[in-house]
This record gives C-alpha cells, structure tokens and sequence, in this order.
C-alpha cells in the first residue's frame, strides 16, 4: 500500500495550533498525525522543512465561466447591470468552451492555494447533459475537489424585476422583451439525466444545483429543484440578497423577503446555501439558522459591484454555518481564496466600533476551510486531523510574510496573498510544485484561452453593442429603484 509520510513541517492542526509534527498520507487521506522523527516502514517520505502547512482552501462560491470574462464588462457596473452586459461573453459558447474555463478556474484556485470549489457554471441558452459531464471531467482531470453545479433560471432578467421592461422603448426594449430562458421543466429533465449518468469520475468531483437568484426562478421551478436536492441529496446554491434592489423587488413580487419566499416554498435546509446574504434582515437570519442553512461570504465581489459589506459576524451569531468565496474571476478579478480571507477579516473591522465584535482570524480561517466545505457537502476536508481529506496547502516559511515568525495563523490571513505558497496537494495527490500546475500544460491552456476569447469576441460583436445598451437602461432603472425605496424609508415613520 502506497503511503506518504510528510515531515519537517509546522503543521496547522485541527484548525487550533501550529505543530512539528509528521503526517502520514494514505489513499488521499491523512491517516495519523504523528510526532515529529517518527519513521514509518514503506513510507515514501516528503521533506517539508522550511514550510508551513495548513489545510488546502475551500472556494465556496465561483462561476468557473467567469475565467474567460476577465475584462469584459464595464468597471461601473452593479450587479444588476453587470448582469445584463456580461450575457454576450456567454453566448456561442461550445463544450470545450465549458472544459476551457473549468481548466482556467481550476489552475488559478490552485496556484492561490484553493483545493476544493463550488462551481455554479452556466451553459446558454440552458445546460446540457454533455455541458455539465465535461465540466465534471475537467475538474477531474486536473485533480481539484469540486461541485458541478449548473446555474439555472426560467425567467430573464427583464422577466425577472418588475418594471424593468417599462424603462425601455424602440426596438431595444422589443428586442429584450423577447429574450426567454428555456422551460424549466426541459432544464430540470437535463439536470436529472446528467445525474442518472454522472461520469465516472472520481468521489472529488460531485453534482449540486444552482437556481440563479431566486427573483429569477418560477416558484414551481425552485420547487422542483429543492425536491432534486433534497432526493439526491445535492448542494443547492442560490444567489441571496445579494444586492438591496433584490430585497426591493422582492417585496414588490412576493410581498415578502427573498428568504421569507425561499422558506414558503421549502427550499431551505442544511443542503441549502445562499452566496452574499449582503442585505439580510435578522428574521431572515433566523430562518436561514433554524433550517441548518448556510451563506457563502463573497467580500471582494461584494465590493467590486457595489452590493455592500455583509453582516457576516450579526450571520455567525445566528446560527448559519458561514463559507467563504470568491465569486467569479470577472465580478472579483480572481480566484484568490487568501484575498477573500483578509477580507472578511479586516471588512468587519469597519462595521463595528468593539473590537469583541470583529471577525478574528481564526473564525475567517473556519469559513474558508470547515465552514465552505460543509456548504459543499464535504465531509472531512477542510482540517488537518487523522481522517480527514490530505488537502493541503504549503507555505514557504523563509518568505517576508514569515519573518520573523510570532503568530502564524494572524500572518496567514492578514498578510499572505499566495506569494509564499509552494506546493498543494489535493487528495494525496501533488498537483502544484516548482511554480507549475503538475497536472495540465499552463502554456498551452493560455494559449487556447486567448484564442477562444478572440473567437468569441468576434462571433458576439453584435451581441455585445446591445447588451451594453440594454446594461445602461437596466443602471439607471436600479438607480432609480433604489434612491425611491431610500426615500420611502426616510419618509416612514
Ligand atoms: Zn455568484
């Protein structure tokens, strides 16, 4: 039996403290936690010396289509508006598009330190079986732990936000007035073959499901997606309350918040997670506790769109089990997990004037490892501890970050970026080393992302013209919105 006894390293154990010790790796799994000198016969041994290691990080929210995104939309854009102008970037795209992005998104969590993603990847106009089966085997070939979630909607966004349509005229308002999404009942039969089928790819890469944003979504269509989580037991993610028009035009559409809407129809459970929960009211945070749920923290994308900073420690002190993420590499410019944790340390520090009341290192190191696992259905990964999953993450001891060397765990979340990481291994597996990815050719996959890219932009030309035209009435349509909801609270008494 093929074992791998790793030594020399200071060791983060059971996320608490900082070790000397061994790690004995078998079949992708840490079997002990040993005392440092220890030898173990049949061992092939690693010389960790000069390294930190810490468990690999867990991404718990991207859109691996994002990778092929960068640089396409507006810097201006809020969410709503990046929405409306990013759907050209998506359009003709083919399956090796799909594989192409799923192989970007996978490199960059790598060489940033990430071992495991919740990836809610579109497919337009609606998934398909061969879509979601490729992303699966991209994931897989490349050695990440993830989970292929399709993200899915049957309604626009000019379906989708009451009154939106209104603000348009001429024949750009005809021409978004006809957009449709498929029939959800078509898109859900897709979802369920692609599961009866699944690949035969390794337990690391698993199926969820990813209704878009619940505004987006027809009742009977959330329904039925929570029953195939729920049957299959699969993660279910969701956009929710991302932004404050959401919050508003939920109240326009249901009559209720987005979560009172989700519980309503029974959607929410321990396999639910909402990514954002920027603009959630504690009634809503409750509910989200009592049923086992969790939120996905984004911070940078939160910011680069204007959504806000989230109540992630008034979330915590719920009840809800709270991941960490990025979102995608166009709506936060990367994959960068290390970025995402000093975030949410340092953001709550600018929410609250009592120090007791900041996110401490050692709660934003949980999310980013434990908490996204378990938004991912993963058991035992996320910890260095006997048992659990060999992913793991080192750092190089010599580099600035480190010296000189007090508190390891404050130097990691406030300082390191993944300029220190050296190696990743995922499952047992070594898949990042002497500044490469060992498990695909990095030249070639930039050179056929920049030749994709090229192709597409020229076939979307068109496309692009009106989504950007169709993106400035949908801003000031949410401007509007938004600075009127303003007014009537103020007004209110
Ligand atoms: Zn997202």
């Amino acid at each position: 039996m093929h074992k791998t006894l790793i030594g020399g390293g200071l060791v983060l154990v059971d996320n608490a403290q900082f070790a000397q010790v061994s790690l004995l790796i078998e079949q992708g799994v840490i079997e002990a936690v040993m005392p440092a000198g220890e030898a173990v016969a049949e061992a092939q041994r690693l010389d960790a010396s000069g390294r930190l290691i810490i468990p690999g990080l867990v991404n718990g929210h991207t859109h691996s289509h994002g990778a092929l995104g960068r640089g396409g939309v507006s810097d201006l854009a809020r969410l709503e508006t990046f929405l409306a102008e990013s759907s050209w970037l998506n359009m003709n795209r083919q399956t090796d598009d799909l594989r192409l992005c799923a192989e970007l998104s996978a490199v960059e969590l790598i060489r940033k330190g990430c071992t495991a993603c919740f990836d809610m990847f579109i497919e337009l106009p609606g998934p398909s079986v061969d879509g979601i089966h490729t992303v699966a085997e991209a994931y897989d070939s490349i050695g990440l732990r993830a989970v292929v979630a399709p993200m899915i909607a049957d309604q626009t966004i000019y379906q989708a936000l009451p009154g939106l349509l209104d603000a348009f005229d001429g024949p750009l308002g005809d021409a978004v007035g006809q957009m449709r999404m498929p029939k959800w009942q078509d898109t859900l039969q897709v979802c369920h073959e692609a599961l009866r089928r699944w690949p035969a790819v390794s337990d690391r890469v698993r199926p969820g499901i990813g209704p878009t944003i619940p505004l987006h979504c027809s009742e009977d269509f959330l329904k039925a997606c929570a029953a195939l989580s729920h049957e299959g037991c699969l993660p279910l993610q969701t956009h929710l309350a991302e932004t404050r028009l959401q919050q508003i035009m939920a109240q326009r559409k249901f009559g209720m918040s987005l979560t009172e809407h989700l519980d309503d129809l029974g959607m929410l459970s321990s396999h639910f997670s909402g990514a954002h929960g920027v603009w959630l009211a504690e009634t809503e945070m409750r509910l989200l506790a009592q049923q086992g749920a969790g939120i996905c923290h984004n911070p940078m994308s939160n910011l680069r769109l204007g959504s806000g900073i989230a109540p992630v420690r008034r979330m915590q002190d719920a009840g809800i089990c709270m991941g960490l993420g990025t979102d995608a590499s166009n709506t936060s410019d990367g994959q960068n997990m290390f970025e995402a944790m000093r975030l949410a340390a340092t953001l709550s520090r600018a929410q609250d004037d009592d120090p007791t009341r900041w996110l401490r290192t050692a709660d934003a190191f949980r999310m980013a490892t434990e908490g996204s696992a378990r938004l991912l259905a993963l058991n035992r990964v996320g910890k260095i501890a006997p048992g659990w999953a060999a992913d793991l993450v080192f750092l190089d001891l010599g580099y600035c970050h480190y010296t000189p060397l007090r508190s390891p765990l404050d130097q990691i979340v406030l300082a390191e970026n993944g300029a220190a990481l050296r190696e990743v291994m995922i499952a047992g597996r070594t898949v990042f080393a002497e500044g490469q990815v060992l498990t695909i050719d990095e030249t070639a996959l930039s050179a056929r992302a920049q030749a994709a890219a090229g192709r597409l932009d020229h076939a979307n030309q068109d496309t692009r013209l009106m989504c950007q035209a169709a993106a400035t009435v949908v801003q000031s349509f949410c401007q509007k919105q938004c600075a009127r909801n303003m007014n009537q609270q103020r007004k209110a008494p």
